[in-house]
């Protein structure tokens, strides 16, 4: 009784998010900045930076046409070792879901087609699109999701009942976040 209550204790239920985690948008973005005529580095391409750097009514364009031109759907890559660790999941049994605030699902789940990650690994049984950050706190402590990876810290900071929290920073960029940082999925591998 006592090892099957410790075994339930140290259930893992692992949480994505969808952009900036899963999907590289890096490139698309650098991209984009130059039709804003923007100078952007590399660097400052994560969304937690990168809004902070034009005015907001250019940055819901931005984003806009970020999430909505169907070009960018073939130009974005999806993080490197993304396909192999999730199989290594998926074999492990460790149940993980994928939770994303992006407004238009069914381009979402195009873009994820297009990139063989769609049903293989992504379906409908675990993958949830949802408007706000607090609408993700809601659908994590529903699926009862112990542990979130996001890139953004300013989500981080919403999901206030989800026990252990990362932030995928694969461009190493945050050094100063109060959140342990993750920067590939190969260490997504170390913690699962
Ligand atoms: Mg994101």
């Amino acid at each position: 009784m006592l090892i099957e209550m410790k075994a339930q204790g140290d259930k893992k239920i692992i949480g994505f998010d969808m952009d900036g985690v899963v999907l590289d948008h890096t490139e698309n973005k650098l991209l984009l900045a130059k039709k804003f005529n923007l100078k952007i580095k590399k660097e400052e391409t994560p969304s937690d930076l990168i809004r902070h750097l034009m005015p907001l009514s250019v940055y819901r364009k931005f984003q806009i046409d970020l999430n909505d031109n169907p070009k960018f759907r073939c130009l974005c890559a999806v993080m490197p070792g993304t396909k192999q660790i999730l199989r290594r999941i998926i074999k492990s049994e460790v149940p993980y879901f994928l939770v994303s605030r992006r407004k238009k699902e069914r381009a979402a789940i195009k873009i994820l087609k297009y990139h063989g990650l769609w049903p293989k690994y992504f379906n409908k049984n675990n993958a949830y699109f949802v408007i706000t950050p607090e609408d993700k706190n809601k659908k994590a402590v529903e699926l009862g999701i112990t542990h979130y990876f996001d890139d953004q810290q300013t989500i981080l900071d919403k999901l206030v009942n989800v026990k252990n929290k990362f932030l995928f920073d694969h461009l190493g960029v945050f050094k100063n976040s109060p959140y342990r940082r993750i920067k590939s999925w190969k260490e997504i591998a170390r913690l699962i």
